[in-house]
């Protein structure tokens, strides 16, 4: 038997029916769920550009929608970071990865070990382990190409086995093989055979995924390797309703307080005496773009455009008088050519993209390690609310930075 049909065969040999049964509650609850709208709450788990300091670790941002987490990077310690925060491991079931960058990938597996239960094996004895369980949906990861292959690797050449399944879909660029898996190390036995290879359709990955009301897009955006950021997309809500306005029209009618339902979803009303009644209009949902490392994400501006929150990385600033290890010669314009070249972004250009894009508010992130994330100490601060005043001065928003274990919430809009 092949390693898929082994996976196959354990995901359909092992329905556990009782088990189906007794978690259906949890899921219709879970569902209804996904159908109101709740706070998007982003906690930083990681600010850092590359190598992680006292205080700031590798990059890492869970997005907390409901029940559901959604983490986007997953740089060295992520894991050790969610202990010390308000995240709840357990709730991860979506991963986007950026770009195969090591400060964006290193803690993915040690991550996917703690959240899946993993193992390096048992002696003597069956290891429960190869006995998937099929009644938890698969942990599902985003990326670019390269990233089913080095998750693969890691867990076959560290031999962990994983008590539940993953998945990795990878975002293909043009370039990129359209099939295939880019490793030829057979499947991990956790791996889930539904990896999909997804293309891009005129520049960008539009929709290429839907989670209750929240679709997901993606765009390439420029750095040094194939990178992406990510776009947010809730659908509409519905308008605020005035009882006062429709209940004595339905009491007049005699048309059943029923009616209130599709009157809330905004739709159209016939009552029993043939009066129609509009429902509210449907409010916008909210939108969030987070963009992996970029020197110039301008792929992404279409799809992004008048964001709720837009965030944006800003490796490095010229801060003269400010920062002491500001060069003699540094000007703005150098700092920010010596930046680029690395396939990154200053503050300015971070400001610029979000008035560009029509931002209503804008979070930097990916601070070089000479910009310390500690705003208890006063020099600190001052170096990261110049950072902030450099960007506020191109953008048109309000503008933040971030630090590890920061929460910024993105609310549900009340009108
Ligand atoms: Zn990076
Ligand atoms: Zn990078």
């Amino acid at each position: 038997m092949g390693f898929i049909a082994s996976v196959q065969g354990t995901l359909l040999a092992r329905p556990h029916r009782h088990l189906f049964t007794s978690i259906l509650p949890t899921r219709f609850y879970s569902h209804m769920a996904k159908a109101q709208p709740h706070p998007f709450c982003l906690t930083f788990l990681g600010t850092a550009s590359a190598v992680p300091s006292s205080t700031r670790s590798q990059s890492a941002l869970a997005l907390r929608n409901g029940t559901d987490t959604w983490l986007f990077d997953c740089g060295e310690g992520t894991q050790r970071q969610i202990q010390g925060s308000n995240v709840k491991m357990g709730r991860i079931n979506k991963i986007f990865i950026t770009h195969l960058h090591g400060d964006h990938i290193f803690g993915l597996v040690p991550l996917l070990a703690g959240l899946l239960n993993g193992s390096g094996g048992m002696v003597d004895e069956d290891d429960p382990r190869e006995f998937l369980n099929v009644n938890k949906p698969a942990v599902e990861i985003y990326g670019p190409l390269g990233a089913r292959a080095y998750v693969r690797s890691a867990l076959a050449f560290t031999q962990t086995t994983l008590a539940q399944a993953y998945v990795v879909h990878e975002l293909r660029f043009p370039d990129d093989p359209k099939t295939g898996d880019f490793t030829n190390l057979r499947k991990h036995h956790s791996e889930s055979p539904s990896g999909r290879n997804i293309q891009q359709e005129d520049g960008v990955w539009k929709d290429f995924l839907k989670d209750g009301l929240v679709s997901f897009s993606a765009a390439p955006i420029l750095h040094s390797i194939p990178c992406v950021g990510y776009v947010l997309a809730e659908d509409s809500l519905p308008g605020k309703v005035d009882p006062q306005k429709y209940i004595p029209e339905l009491k007049r009618t005699g048309t059943p307080m029923t009616a209130m339902r599709d009157i809330k979803e905004g739709k159209r009303v016939k009552l029993n005496d043939g009066t129609i009644l509009e429902g509210p209009s449907r409010r916008p949902g909210r939108k969030v773009v987070i963009l992996g490392d970029t020197y110039d994400p301008s792929a992404i501006a279409a799809l992004g455009q008048d964001a709720d929150l837009l965030i944006h990385e800003a490796t490095n600033a010229h801060l003269p008088g400010l920062d002491p290890r500001t060069k003699e010669e540094d000007t703005h314009e150098l700092v920010e050519r010596r930046t680029k070249s690395r396939g990154h972004s200053t503050p300015q250009m971070a400001g610029a993209f979000a008035k560009r894009i029509n931002a209503k508010a804008l979070v930097l992130n990916h601070f070089s390690t000479k910009y310390s994330g500690n705003d208890d100490d006063p020099p600190s601060k001052a170096i990261m609310d110049a950072i902030r005043g450099l960007a506020a001065g191109v953008a048109d928003c309000e503008v933040h930075c971030s630090r590890d274990f920061w929460t910024y919430s993105v609310e549900v809009p009340t009108e």
